[in-house]
C-alpha cells in the first residue's frame, strides 16, 4: 500500500514537474520574439536619423569653413563610425552574421525602443539648437556662433549623448552579439578619442567664453561628467 501511495506522489510530482517544465519552455517561446521586430525597428531608427540630419548635412557644405583641425586620427574615426553605422543594417538584408543570433526578449526590445526614442529626439533637438554650426568633423565656421543654450545649457556634448542613447537602443533591440554592440562600439571610441580634442579647438576658438561655459557645464551627463 505504502509503495503505491508513493509511486502514486512521485507520478503525480514527476508529471507536475513534468508540466512546469513544458509550461516553461512555452513560456519562454512566446517572449521570444521574431527579429523582424528588431528589423523593423532598426530600419525606422535609421530612417529617422537620416532624415534629421539631411537637411543639416545639406545645409553645412554651403557654409565656408573657417579653420579645418581634421586630423588623420579624425578621418579614421569618421570611418569607424561609418563601419559602426553600416554593421546593423547588413544585419536587416543579409544572413551574414547568423552565427551570432540569439533569441529576441521582451525585456531588452522595450527598453532598447526608450533609448532609441529619446536618443533621436534629442539628436533632433541638437540638431536644431546648433543650426549651421554644426559640422561632421572638427572645423569652425566662418561666423560660426557658441551655442549655450537649449539642450546645451546644461551639457557641452548632448549630440554625442543622443548617438550614445541610439546606439545603445540598438545594442538591445538587435538579438546579435555582432550587430547589436557595433555602432555603440564604434561610437564610444569615437567619443573617448574626440572629446578632448574638440573642447581644445573650441577653447582656441571662443577663448574665455568656452572656458566659462565649460565651467558650468558637465560633458555628457547633466550634473556627472
Ligand atoms: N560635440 C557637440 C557637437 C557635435 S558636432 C555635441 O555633441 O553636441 C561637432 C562640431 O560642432 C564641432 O566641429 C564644432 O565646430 C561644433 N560645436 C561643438 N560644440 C559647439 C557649441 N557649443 N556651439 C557651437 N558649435 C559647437
Amino acid at each position: 500500500m505504502e509503495v503505491l501511495r508513493l509511486r502514486y506522489y512521485s507520478e503525480l510530482f514527476g508529471q507536475k514537474h513534468f508540466n512546469d517544465s513544458r509550461s516553461a519552455v512555452r513560456k519562454r517561446r512566446c517572449l521570444a520574439m521574431n527579429p523582424w521586430i528588431a528589423k523593423a525597428l532598426v530600419l525606422a531608427g535609421t530612417v529617422v536619423l537620416i532624415a534629421i540630419r539631411a537637411p543639416h548635412g545639406r545645409r553645412s557644405r554651403r557654409v565656408k569653413v573657417a579653420t579645418s583641425y581634421k586630423t588623420p586620427l579624425e578621418t579614421g574615426l569618421l570611418v569607424l563610425a561609418w563601419v559602426g553605422f553600416f554593421v546593423p543594417l547588413i544585419w536587416v538584408a543579409s544572413p551574414a552574421f547568423s552565427f551570432a543570433e540569439y533569441a529576441l526578449r521582451t525585456g531588452p526590445l522595450v527598453a532598447g525602443v526608450i533609448c532609441l526614442v529619446i536618443g533621436l529626439w534629442l539628436f533632433y533637438r541638437s540638431h536644431a539648437d546648433l543650426g549651421t554650426n554644426w559640422s561632421i568633423t572638427l572645423e569652425v565656421h566662418e561666423q560660426h556662433r557658441l551655442i549655450t543654450q537649449g539642450v546645451y545649457r546644461r551639457i557641452r556634448h548632448p549630440m554625442y549623448l543622443a548617438l550614445a542613447l541610439y546606439s545603445i537602443g540598438q545594442a538591445l533591440v538587435i538579438p546579435n552579439w555582432v550587430a547589436g554592440p557595433s555602432n555603440f562600439i564604434a561610437f564610444a571610441i569615437l567619443c573617448a578619442l574626440r572629446v578632448r580634442p574638440e573642447e581644445r579647438m573650441m577653447v582656441e576658438e571662443f577663448g574665455d567664453e568656452y572656458a566659462a561655459y565649460s565651467a558650468r557645464t558637465k560633458r555628457l551627463i547633466p550634473g556627472v561628467w
